[in-house]
Order: structure tokens, then sequence, then C-alpha cells
């Protein structure tokens, strides 16, 4: 009933719903689950049929402001937690309601997020039968001794494994990555990066480490035991892995974490490169380089320069807070130079009009 559409729900609408540190007896460094879903509260199986239906009026409502229709294809999100660790009838309790819906053609199917170690053939038929159609899980790393030193007790053959499985099981798989994990070199990342590759989730969502309130990293930040990345070598490194995931035909549906007012509530992020929009700042630098070449193959100098964009990724051309544009006027001092929208554009295209002069160029 679902195969068909499990490939494509990574572009999925979320009814997110949290379980914090369900399912988990362990203690990873860097996770404080309370501080980064924004809740310690734990939904009772009874509150998730009202749950769906408080948020399909919400995306219902949205979707009708910003244009006609439905969004093609609605999940149920089981996040902050460890799924799969929890009894398989505790999971049945919370599947049963979000499977209703399904049945009721409410939503179009369930995903959760889990473990690498916590995937086996037995459970992976169990979620299959009640519309579980994306899994989710915390890789982190490819490298054992920067998993061990997060606390995250798996090896890469267990996560090999696991993608088999979820593979073999026609399931949509997402693959969680952290930057700046204590003792990641960028060589390290590098081969975490083309072993991801190689096992070929459908998309992945990479995160920035960061120094939240009440864990081990917190100690360890405090005892100088580790130095958080700064934003900007986070957006480089981030830039590196988009572009190589997008290269390999791999989805990147987010960068950074899901911003929540809790994050940004004083003291909650102790330190690190937090940024509520880290993967826009991402977008739009590397947004930033392709104009450098452009003009760089134009030899844009002493010149006046239009950069025509597509209508839809004018705000990520121009950058925040005019960001880009700003960086442009100062690289090319003698040149005057604007950004705007040409509708004719596809989407990734670029064009850029000399004046004086009839040079124009597509990238
Ligand atoms: S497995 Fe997930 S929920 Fe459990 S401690 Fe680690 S990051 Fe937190």
């Amino acid at each position: 009933m679902f195969e068909q559409n499990r490939s494509e729900s990574f572009r999925s609408k979320i009814i997110p719903i949290f379980l914090p540190h369900q399912g988990c007896p362990h203690h990873c460094i860097f996770c404080n689950q309370k501080e980064v879903t924004g809740t310690s509260l734990v939904h009772e199986p009874a509150d998730i049929y009202p749950l769906i239906e408080h948020y399909l009026k919400t995306i219902k409502h949205t979707r009708k402001k910003k244009s006609s229709g439905f969004p093609k294809s609605i999940e149920v999100a089981f996040y902050g937690g460890n799924f799969t660790g929890m009894p398989q009838a505790v999971q049945e309790l919370y599947l049963l309601p979000a499977y209703q819906a399904i049945k009721e053609r409410k939503i179009d199917g369930i995903r959760v997020s889990t473990r690498p170690d916590y995937i086996s053939e037995k459970g992976l038929n169990f979620l299959a039968q009640y519309g579980v159609r994306t899994i989710e899980i915390g890789v982190q790393s490819l490298d054992q001794k920067i998993l061990q030193k997060a606390g995250r007790t798996y090896s890469e053959k267990q996560v090999i494994e696991a993608m088999h499985l979820l593979h073999h099981h026609q399931f949509c798989i997402g693959l969680h990555l952290m930057v700046g994990l204590p003792e990641e070199s960028d060589e390290a990342l590098c081969r975490t990066v083309e072993k991801v590759i190689e096992l070929a989730p459908h998309f992945v969502r990479i995160h920035p480490t960061l120094v939240i309130k009440n864990t081990e990293l917190e100690k360890m930040y405090r005892l100088g035991n580790y130095t958080p990345l700064t934003l900007e070598k986070t957006i480089e490194l981030c830039k590196g892995l988009f572009l190589q995931f997008t290269k390999a035909g791999i989805t990147v549906a987010r960068i950074g974490l899901q911003s929540i007012p809790e994050m940004e509530k004083e003291g909650s992020v102790i330190a690190g490169p937090f940024h509520p929009a880290l993967g826009e700042l991402v977008v739009s630098s590397l947004a930033y380089d392709r104009m450098v070449n452009l003009m760089a193959k134009d030899g844009g100098h002493g010149k006046r320069v239009t950069i025509l964009v597509p209508e839809r990724e004018l705000s990520i051309f121009i950058g925040q807070h005019r960001q880009n544009l700003h960086r442009l006027q100062q690289k090319y001092r003698d040149t005057q130079i604007s950004i705007a929208p040409d509708k004719s554009l596809e989407r990734g295209k670029l064009k850029c009009i000399m004046i004086p002069g009839t040079c124009m160029e597509r990238i």
C-alpha cells in the first residue's frame, strides 16, 4: 500500500510528535532532548489522534493562505527518542492512532527516528505493517573513535547492516550526521561523508554540534576539553557536505537543528555554532560562490553588471541582510552590481548581463 510513495516521502509535510528520550537508555555526550525538543512532556498514546487532527487544521489553514491545494503528502513523525528502543507493545500504542489516520486518508504515512543498533528484520516488518514508511537514523559519524568519544556505542558494521535492511525493506531512509564532534578532523568528516554516500540514504540531515545545557559536552567544554566549531567554519564544512551529497543525488533535507524558542532562550545553548537559519546561510554562501565564479569568468571589473537569478531564489542570492550583495560590492569595488530576478530562468541557473556590452553567460 505504501511502497510506491516511500522514496518520495522525504518531501512530506511533517506532523512532529516528540517523545523525548523514550526508548533510549543511552547518554550521548551532546544530548539533552528536553532542551532540543523544547519539552520534557512525553505525549501519551491517547494524545496522538487529537494532536494529528489539531495539526491538520493548521496545515490546511497555512496552505490555504499560501496557495491553493493540500500538501501532496503528510506524515506523522515520532521524534526526540529512540522509537524502536521502546517495547513493541508501546510502539504499537503510539502507531495505532496514526495508522487509524492513514486508514481514514487524513495522512499518508508515519516516520520514526531511531538508532542504527535498534534496526532488525522483525522490527521493520512490524513498523511496515502500521504504515511507517520513513525511518530516520542518527548515525552522526562513521569514525569509531569519534562515536565512542560521543557516547555512541554502535559500530560502522552495525550501521551498514541497518542500512542494508532498510533498503531491503524499501523504507525511505533519512540519515543524520553531526559536524564538529569532539576529535573530529576535516579528514575524518570527509571519510564519513564518502561512506554515507556509499550507503545511499534518500536524504540526510546535517546538525552542528552544540554545547547544550546539562550535557556531558557542557562539562567537557567548561573544563577546556572541547572547543566547538565557529559558525564560519561550520558553514564552510556544511557547504562541502551539501555539494558532495547533492552531486551524489542525496537530498539534504536540513542543515541545522529545528529552531524552537527554547533553544534561543538565554543559557540553553552554552556554546557552539547555533544559528536559527544555518541552512539558509549555507545555501546563500554557495550562491555567493557561484556569482563570484560567474563574475570571474566574465572579467566583470570596471563594468555595470546585473546578475539574473531564478525569481524564487532571489532572496538566497541576495543573502540575509543583503550580505551577498555587499560582499560582491566589496570584492569588485569598480563594478556596479545588481542582482535581479528572471522568471525565465530555471532553478539553479544564472545569467550575467554586462553593461555596456552584450556578454551573457548562463551557468
Ligand atoms: S540515542 Fe538519541 S535520544 Fe538517546 S541520548 Fe543519544 S541522541 Fe539522545
